[in-house]
């Protein structure tokens, strides 16, 4: 379909809507978390005491503690990690404090349209991850269950994920074709290089992409999954032009190569390359990811665990796309508690069958020294425990230390 003509469907639809725009609609259904633990649900002892929050050098960690001293542990999204912090201390946590954690979804329901104005596309979403998170850690802790069990149960007990890694640290095609090779050695069979464009540098004059994928296969070979991100980078007509360059090097998908929100140019670029196209990653709620596909086109999706409102949001999600059936490919950037988090969710989502994002640990200093119990690593896959909760250990005080010495 031409652009003017999709655009022009687009109008219709809208029209025939009478809005200007689809209505958001936030789903109410609930998971039945209430009904099934019916009993803990009216005990005060599952009542949230506090939240908290700590500044790790990369992180924003969040602990919700319950009247019976449990304490659940998981991160928000921390792009942005004071405002973040200022939000939740604030403003969400009002919302959560006194609530009983099997009250979960209908919280994060209320919280989330009291505060629509300031989401749900960013900080609103990014911030309430971290409770919603936390709170299913805890859940997992007192009915001795591990979340995915809470999100429906586990439908696998390992999960390949991809290693992502970026143009920021690995700035020559030599630099990424040499980490590469390391990530095949280390077992990897999927990886991914992001191009770290940006929005605010769409079509750089010094686009140097193909050389980038030309240096990654030939370091990789044939065998191994190879993806790129532009993160954003490119124009409708410089994005055809390039994902045609792209072709030859049998990439997996490429992901995200225009603006998030011009679903025209998206429709366009699904329609011209002959490379599967992903995005998801700017889509933080079941709307969002519905006017993607229906106006847009993916050919998976790749929402974030700590960017769609956390497993609340993210179990949504799954179950929308289940419906849609396209696949679920999680977008990742933070390798430690979100990392765990994300796996229980991939665990218990029918979609998630194609390689999860793991951005190394070497983006998140410091964060690995507060954890034990993370999954174990073999064979490109990681391994989820069954242990209640999120099955990892938070040291407290090593996070309090980190804590004192970033917040400033
Ligand atoms: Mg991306």
């Amino acid at each position: 379909m031409k652009r003017s003509k999709f655009i022009k469907t687009i109008s219709s639809a809208t029209l025939a809507a009478g809005l200007p725009f689809p209505m958001m609609t936030f789903s109410t259904q609930q998971t039945g978390l209430r009904a099934r633990f019916s009993e803990m649900a009216k005990d005060d002892d599952f009542v949230i005491k506090d939240i908290d929050t700590y500044l790790l050098r990369k992180a924003l960690f969040v602990s919700v503690e319950l009247n019976n001293g449990v304490k659940g542990w998981a991160e928000a999204m921390p792009n942005d990690k004071r405002s973040s912090r200022t939000l939740i201390e604030k403003t969400l946590k009002n919302y959560f404090e006194g609530t009983n954690i099997f009250d979960v979804e209908k919280t994060w329901d209320q919280c989330i349209k009291s505060e629509y104005d300031l989401g749900p596309g960013g900080l609103l979403t990014y911030s309430i991850s971290g409770i919603d998170c936390a709170i299913y850690d805890a859940m997992g802790k007192v009915t001795q269950k591990p979340v995915y069990d809470l999100l429906g149960g586990r439908l696998r007990d390992s999960v390949e994920i991809y290693a992502s890694f970026t143009r920021d640290v690995y700035p020559t095609p030599e630099k990424a074709a040499e980490k590469a090779k390391q990530l095949v050695e280390e077992g990897y069979k999927t990886m991914k290089f992001r191009m770290r464009w940006g929005l605010e540098n769409q079509d750089p004059p010094n686009d140097n992409t193909v050389q980038f994928a030309k240096a990654l296969r030939a370091s990789i070979g044939t065998d191994i999954r190879l993806s790129m991100d532009a993160n954003m980078g490119h124009t409708e007509k410089r994005a055809i032009t390039l994902g045609k360059e792209l072709e030859a090097f049998d990439l997996a998908w490429w992901e995200e190569p225009t603006a998030p929100y011009d679903y025209g140019a998206i429709k366009a670029i699904v329609d011209n390359v002959n490379i599967p196209i992903v995005f998801g990653e700017h889509a933080y709620t079941v709307e969002q990811i519905d006017h993607l596909l229906t106006y847009g086109g993916s050919w998976a999706v790749n929402p974030d665990l700590l960017k769609c409102g956390g497993f609340t949001g993210g179990k949504r999600i799954g179950d929308f796309i289940a419906k849609k059936d396209v696949k679920l490919v999680a977008h990742n950037s933070r390798p430690s508690l979100s990392t765990v988090c994300m796996l229980h969710w991939v665990c218990a989502t029918k979609m998630a069958t194609l390689p999860q994002e793991f951005a190394l640990r070497e983006k998140a200093p410091g964060a690995f020294d507060c954890l034990s119990g993370f999954p174990e690593f073999k064979n490109g896959r990681l391994y989820i425990s069954d242990r209640p909760g999120l099955g990892v250990e938070v040291d407290e005080e090593q996070v309090k230390a980190f804590d004192k010495k970033y917040t400033k």
